[in-house]
């Protein structure tokens, strides 16, 4: 049995049931123009991640709008984007295990495919899959640029380089270096010196690279909270911004050079979430708790109202804090804003975007659960 969404095009969004995830299509749209237009100025392509959408009709607007394709992190992630109609795709993740291996080589038969590799083994193992399948598959070295995750450090780039230029069924494509931890720095010069510290882990690859006479094409990273440092220098020439096309309430309390909120982007995700009680004076219960969003980079919080504070949440109830005001009433609506964007998309089949408080388009949250 598969569930209807909770709502239908043409309603009022004060009609949508709840709790449902809600998209601001006029925020949406133009934080995908904005990225791609400060990409351009940069002179970087663009390569949204999906993770944090995993829709493949946010995808295809992307590339509309620009982007040279996606990355995805799983591998059920892409073979989902690519039945969507995406057609130039990303892991920007290692790929273990014959069966993983298996299914990526026989999407590479259906689109352009690059992933991630930080080892020998496991990239012989991806050429010979790619050979028994006919596709070609384009390799991208890892290098940890001081994530402390995956990847290899500098002096092990060129080994893995030339094993990919060399194996057939693969061909290097060059560098992926993200610095994840990096995009969640506050304080925007320690942002700033993060990245720099990361260029010059990614120019001493680069120096290995040209004494070993290998091309690098493509060097790939960057994420939304420090896209402007990877697009400021010459040595990134791809950019892996996903949470831009939703800003979560986490997202927002990075500062700007002026030690502003990042203010370039605007929210465009929501849950829609209805009170169900009022029976105690100073709180209001609304219907999304845990298993409507994801609550580990912080609490979410109250759209355009000040005076409603999230306080805390169990599976299915969210507790507000009404303070001096008279709180909201039985049945009406607010919307969150989620402390995080990727997981709480994670936990609902549909997105239900709106335009001007009515229902445009409904769109399934395509990778839902893909994660493997
Ligand atoms: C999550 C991720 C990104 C995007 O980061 P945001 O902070 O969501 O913009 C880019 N690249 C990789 C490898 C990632 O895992």
């Amino acid at each position: 049995m598969t569930l209807p969404p909770p709502a239908r095009i043409g309603q009022s969004v004060d009609e949508v049931d709840t709790p449902a995830l809600l998209v601001d299509l006029d925020a949406l749209e133009a934080n995908i123009a904005h990225m791609q237009s400060l990409a351009d100025a940069a002179g970087k392509a663009l390569r949204p991640h999906a993770k944090s959408h995993k829709s493949a009709d946010i995808a295809l607007r992307q590339i509309a709008a620009g982007a040279a394709g996606v990355c995805c992190q799983k591998v059920s992630e892409a073979e989902l984007l690519a039945q969507g109609g995406v057609t130039d795709i990303l892991v920007s993740n290692q790929v273990v295990g014959a069966a993983k291996i298996g299914r990526l080589a026989r999407l590479a038969r259906d689109c352009a495919l690059a992933v991630c590799v930080d080892d020998a083994g496991n990239l012989a193992e991806i050429a010979a899959a790619a050979r028994r399948s006919g596709g070609i598959i384009e390799v991208l070295v890892e290098l940890d640029v001081g994530m402390g995750r995956c990847g290899v450090g500098a002096e092990g780039v060129a080994a893995l380089a030339r094993q990919a230029a060399e194996e057939e069924g693969v061909r290097f494509g060059g560098l992926q270096a993200y610095n994840g931890r990096a995009q969640h720095i506050r304080e925007h010069g320690k942002r700033a010196g993060a990245i720099a510290g990361s260029q010059v882990i990614v120019a001493d690859a680069l120096e290995q690279l040209r004494a070993a006479g290998l091309d690098c094409p493509r060097i790939t990273g960057a994420g939304t909270g420090t896209f402007e440092f990877e697009a400021g220098g010459d040595v990134w020439t791809e950019l892996q911004c996903g949470s831009y096309v939703f800003m979560d309430a986490d997202y927002a309390r990075n500062l700007d050079a002026e030690g502003e909120m990042l203010s370039r982007f605007r929210h465009s995700l929501f849950v829609l979430a209805g009170v169900m009680s009022v029976a105690q004076a100073g709180r209001a219960v609304v219907d999304a708790g845990l298993k409507a969003m994801s609550m580990e980079s912080g609490l979410p919080e109250v759209a355009g109202n000040d005076d409603l504070i999230y306080r805390g949440a169990s599976d299915e109830h969210g507790t507000l804090a009404t303070g001096s005001s008279n709180g909201p009433a039985l049945g009406d609506r607010v919307r969150l804003i989620p402390g995080h964007c990727d997981p709480t998309v994670n936990l609902h089949d549909w997105y239900v975007c709106v335009r001007g408080g009515v229902v445009e388009e409904i769109w399934p949250v395509t990778a839902r659960g893909a994660v493997f």
